[in-house]
């Protein structure tokens, strides 16, 4: 099965945006949560379509309490930028100026002795500065409360994270063309953004190349070590597309394969598709861990499989559900998730290949479609 990718997906309407806001009131309620205090991040952006400029020490804060109109608090000087967000009509836009306590105006829109929800990545300072002004306000970090709340994506989501991953397939089966040997991993990496540019991607994330030992380092990016005959290559890349992330993974090898290039090769193969192959509603998202691993293991490199099997994705390229062991939670049809075994041998070379996948009611499909058998590069 698969999924359409529409060139160009029209743009969130405010009641997608007001939609969005009331369904997150409601589960915040369900898990007893007075409301939910949201700073700029990817929250922000899925709830309200607002992305300040810039992320400074001025405070700003949505706050989505059920059966109130959500309300956002910006610095004065950016209230223009705020009214112009997409989701805009649906909230109340408060300001305060710079000169006097944001906490003071926050202590309005907040109630005194509730819980709120609030966004992991909120500065210190501001949660630091709320607790002062309201001392009995209490918070729980909104993925630890919430770690489902944008995990299932609707219809209008997966058209924009399917054109994505067609785009990070496009770059692959462009790169596969280009000379590897005798060229620095850096400079595949500057082929990899400007083909991911060209291909669609208003922002390009990561531009993993990790030639021979380096591709043993699952978090090396790209460096100066020039590519030769013989590596291994592992290419991982992703960004953003109409707002939604794309990150895939193949591993190529430089001229003929050794015997053990291609049997590692082969394991994390058959590693993803059996992995691929257990995705269906109902299932724990540590079980298409488990599945993946046990292949690894049982082929003798349980242990140079050195990561989860996968991580959601949505506005941003890493997110819940996380396909780790721990994680109960089942899939359900919508949620977009890397499956993306490895072996790494250290100081030798790595293997790694990584397709995001969406549940459907019938089974897993894939978002991204090229060829997993092990590419011979030049
Ligand atoms: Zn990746
Ligand atoms: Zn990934
Ligand atoms: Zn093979």
């Amino acid at each position: 099965m698969s999924v359409s990718t529409d060139p160009s997906p029209s743009p969130f309407t405010h009641e997608d945006y007001g939609s969005r806001m009331a369904r997150s009131g409601d589960a915040a309620r369900a898990v007893g949560l007075d409301g939910l205090i949201v700073t700029p991040g990817p929250d922000l952006v899925w709830l309200t379509g607002y992305r300040p400029t810039a992320i400074t020490e001025r405070l700003t804060m949505l706050v989505i309490v059920p059966g109130h109109r959500p309300t956002l608090l910006v610095p004065a000087l950016e209230r223009p930028d705020a009214e112009a967000a997409d989701g805009a009509p649906v909230l109340e836009i408060v300001d305060w100026t710079d000169g006097t306590d944001p906490y003071q105006v926050a202590r309005d829109l907040v109630s005194p002795e509730a819980e709120y929800g609030i966004s992991d990545s909120t500065w210190a300072m501001h949660v630091l500065g709320l607790q002062r002004t309201m001392r009995a306000t209490a918070y729980r970090a909104l993925t630890e409360c919430l770690p489902m709340l944008r995990a299932v994506k609707d219809a209008a989501e997966l058209t924009r994270l399917a054109a994505a991953g067609a785009a990070a397939d496009a770059t692959y089966q462009e790169i596969v063309h280009l000379r590897f040997a005798g060229r620095r991993e850096s400079e595949v990496a500057a082929d990899l953004a400007r083909l991911l540019t060209e291909f669609g991607h208003e922002q390009v994330d990561f531009t993993v190349v990790g030639s021979g030992p380096n591709g043993a380092n699952p978090h090396h990016e790209a460096g100066e070590r020039v590519i030769g005959e013989g590596d291994m290559v592992v290419l991982d890349f992703g960004g953003l597309r109409y707002g939604y992330g794309s990150d895939t993974t193949r591993t190529v090898v430089v001229g003929e394969p050794t015997p053990e290039q291609h049997r590692v090769h082969d394991i994390v193969r058959e590693a993803q598709s059996a992995a691929f192959e257990a995705v269906r509603p109902g299932v724990a998202c540590q079980e298409i861990d488990r599945v993946a691993r046990a292949v690894i293991t049982e082929a003798g490199y349980g242990e140079q499989f050195l990561h989860r099997t996968g991580h959601g994705i949505g506005v941003t390229t890493h997110e819940p559900p996380y396909m780790v062991e721990g994680e109960e939670q089942p899939l359900r049809p919508g949620m977009c998730f890397s499956i993306e075994p490895g072996i790494y041998l250290a100081g030798r070379f790595g293997v790694r290949i990584e397709d995001i996948v969406t549940v459907t009611p019938e089974g897993g499909a894939r978002l991204n479609n090229t060829d997993h058998g092990l590419r011979v590069v030049e």
